[in-house]
């Protein structure tokens, strides 16, 4: 059957048509104007100094961990219950993940306590994952980073726009990364954004995202410089501005996008607090944050089958995920790091559906995916 409702579409219309246009018929493609409206515009938005645009969130995460001096020997603290970026990034620099268990049932990100029991004299930094746009307990992380001097990362790939305590998700740390993938909240295709109130990571990070040069192309095309110096081993992380273009115009759409999300997020709540629904559970709802409501995961009962409850609602038109096989069972990292074992994580993980969200999805959509949902757990609870 063909896909009537998928886990993920993208708002785009003429806004983001126009800005392309605009961006091709000024014939100037890549870290120019527009890409700085992006940057300052993000960075006032979320309320950060800094905002330093890269090609993707994996990029950023390197960067914030190259900026914060993490390198070989060093261990970083974060979630197994993540995408497989939060801890490439720290193997990039030559460190080691250590991972730590997530809170349970009810939240599932990393649970301060768990950071806590992973701490040894290597430790240089954490990372917390606010996982599909839900803040992790940043207060008390915050406070175990203080005490043990640990930098903090944070990854907000899910959670643009989300707010905890009157303050950005994503600007609580010393570097906050997001993005702008395909099927996150806020759309470029590929791209990402760094933020940090620290000059020395931001002058770190435009450094090293452009080869380590002392002056940028975007500077001498302006007559600003002539020549320059390459102070480090940098790299090639630049967006263009046709992405910064689409960012922009994302932006203006980010609060009423997310608004969007949180409404229907409710909807899906309300319909299963009150359905017969074989014991499936709802995480975060009691998360103290105003979230981005990146995605809508659910937990299955034991006994239901997960993969016959995915291809059933696939032959309906739904499709489904699974957020995220822990990062500690993939075969690279059995090998690298062997016998990590993580219950809370895994059971999470052996038991979690992704249900579809996206800003355009009506409440019949909603309702016809629990309609699905309802009839096929029938089949799949063994
Ligand atoms: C998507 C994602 C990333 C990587 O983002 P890219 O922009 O695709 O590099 C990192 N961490 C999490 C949690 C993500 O969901």
């Amino acid at each position: 059957m063909e896909l009537k409702i998928p886990l993920a579409d993208i708002d785009f219309n003429q806004e983001e048509e126009e800005a392309v246009l605009r961006v091709l018929r000024s014939r100037w493609l890549t870290m120019g104007a527009v890409t700085q409206e992006f940057e300052q515009a993000f960075a006032q938005y979320v309320g950060a100094k800094h905002a330093l645009a890269v090609s993707n969130c994996t990029q950023a995460l390197h960067l914030a961990c190259l900026a914060l001096g993490i390198g070989e020997h060093d261990e970083v603290i974060l979630p197994s219950l993540s995408f497989v970026a939060t801890a490439n990034c720290v193997l990039y620099c030559g460190a080691n993940p250590v991972f730590a268990d997530i809170f349970g049932n009810h939240d599932l990100t990393i649970s301060p306590q768990e950071i806590e029991k992973k701490i040894t004299a290597k430790t240089r930094a954490i990372i917390m994952m606010h996982y599909g746009g839900y803040a992790c307990q940043i207060e008390e992380i915050l406070e175990i980073a203080r005490k043990n001097r640990l930098a903090v990362i944070e990854d907000a790939a899910h959670a643009p726009g989300a707010v905890f305590a009157n303050r950005h998700v994503g600007t609580w740390g010393d570097v906050g990364c997001y993005s702008f993938f395909s099927n996150k909240n806020l759309v470029t295709g590929e791209g990402g954004m760094l933020v940090t109130d620290r000059d020395d990571v931001a002058e770190r990070v435009k450094q090293l995202r452009s080869h380590g040069m002392t002056s940028l192309t975007w500077d001498r095309h302006r007559g600003h410089a002539y020549t320059y110096d390459v102070m480090a081993l940098g790299y090639n992380y630049r967006i263009d501005e046709i992405r910064s273009a689409l960012g922009l115009a994302q932006l203006r759409k980010l609060e009423g996008n997310n608004a969007r999300r949180r409404y229907l997020t409710d909807i899906y709540r309300q319909r299963l607090s009150e359905g017969e629904f074989f014991g499936i559970e709802t995480p975060f709802l009691s998360n103290a944050c105003l979230p981005a409501c990146h995605l809508f995961p659910i937990l299955l009962p034991a006994a239901a089958d997960r993969q016959e409850l995915i291809t059933g609602l696939r032959k309906r038109g739904i499709q489904t995920s699974i957020h995220y096989p822990p990062i500690h069972l993939f075969s690279y990292y059995q090998q690298r790091f062997p016998g990590i074992q993580l219950p809370q994580t895994e059971q999470v993980a052996a038991r979690e559906l992704t249900l579809p969200l996206y800003p355009m999805m009506s409440e019949a959509d909603v309702g016809y995916v629990l309609d699905g949902v309802c009839e096929e757990m029938r089949q799949a609870v063994h």
